[in-house]
């Protein structure tokens, strides 16, 4: 279910352009802007326009939108010109993975070699 009707994000302000950000590319339906703390050299966040709290809500609910959001990811590694030497693409849901920001979003990780990672 869409959370629209809940308290607004920071994120949905970022793409009303009510707090600046660096925007890499965006289109009807995706927004993609670089990561205010960077964890890599290239290091991207790409949300869908509409909010869903996390990933799984987003693909329940939205499939085609989670596509769009996946292929905008390749678009920023294209962009970015990582998408020959290799990128991540990472979703944090909830708590334990460290979801801050209740507005989904991809993190494009690259432009360097990335360690491994699960804590
Ligand atoms: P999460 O931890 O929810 O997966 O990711 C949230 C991300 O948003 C973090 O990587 C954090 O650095 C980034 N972030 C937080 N506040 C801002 C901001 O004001 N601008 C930008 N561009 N990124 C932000």
């Amino acid at each position: 279910m869409s959370d629209a009707g809940a308290a607004e994000t920071l994120f949905e302000r970022i793409i009303a352009g009510e707090i600046p950000a660096e925007v890499v590319y965006q289109d009807d339906a995706t927004f993609a802007f670089r990561d205010i703390n960077p964890q890599a050299r290239v290091h991207v966040l790409v949300v869908p326009r509409k909010r869903y709290r996390n990933v799984g809500e987003l693909a329940e609910a939205d499939p085609e939108l989670l596509s769009r959001v996946l292929v905008t990811a390749r678009k920023v590694a294209e962009i970015e010109e990582i998408s020959e030497s290799g990128y991540r693409v990472v979703f944090n849901t909830d708590a334990d993975a460290g979801q801050t920001v209740f507005h989904v979003h991809a993190h494009v990780l690259g432009g360097e070699q990335l360690g491994l990672f699960g804590k």
